[in-house]
């Protein structure tokens, strides 16, 4: 629960990085270790992860990096467009490497992370252009629903009049934040 579902990326991890660097490299760009080490623990990652999370991990793994320099490295990161950040839910902003362009779908009842292609944006970002002179920005921030086997389980067993409603705090993406956050515990263990 909470794991993204990818959309089958196929490119093998020690290459991604690789063309990655190489393509700072080529743009002139220093490749110091703190760069590197960053693009390969978003890279290693299940799941997004915070800058506080990314900042843990990589002072596990190089503690001769001050804490400091991995947040300035991850902004850098981002200037240059090699990293992106999106809203999962109510908690901080999460990482991934923009090589591979993706938006993301939060379920509210059980957590889970579906990335899907931004074509299947396509048509209603046209249309809010075209009717409203709108450019939306769809991958800064998840959509949010009930995924396929949530929907599923709610048809074969409804909520009889009896349940209690939901609580506020389990408001839209909350939950779905949590679980994300959740699953990459492990990562930022030794
Ligand atoms: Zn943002
Ligand atoms: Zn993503
Ligand atoms: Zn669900």
């Amino acid at each position: 629960m909470g794991r993204c579902r990818h959309l089958g990326w196929s490119t093998v991890s020690a290459e991604r990085v690789a063309a990655i660097l190489e393509s700072l490299r080529e743009r002139g760009e220093r490749i110091t270790t703190a760069r590197r080490a960053l693009v390969a623990a978003l890279d290693g990652a299940d799941d997004h992860r915070s800058a506080d999370e990314l900042a843990t991990e990589v002072a596990r793994l190089h503690p001769e990096i001050h804490r400091a320099t991995i947040y300035r490295t991850l902004e850098t990161l981002r200037r240059l467009e090699v990293v992106e950040h999106t809203h999962l839910g109510h908690g901080p902003a999460v990482y991934h490497l923009a090589d591979q362009v993706h938006q993301h779908l939060v379920c509210e009842d059980c957590g889970a992370v579906t990335e899907v292609p931004p074509a299947a944006f396509r048509s209603l970002e046209r249309a809010l252009k075209r009717d409203y002179g709108f450019t939306v920005k769809s991958r800064h921030f998840a959509v949010v629903g009930v995924c396929q086997a949530c929907s599923e389980a709610a048809v074969q067993d409804p909520p009889t009049a009896a349940s209690p409603t939901e609580p506020q705090e389990n408001s839209p993406g909350g939950r779905g934040l949590a679980a994300h956050r959740r699953a990459t515990g492990p990562l930022v263990q030794s």
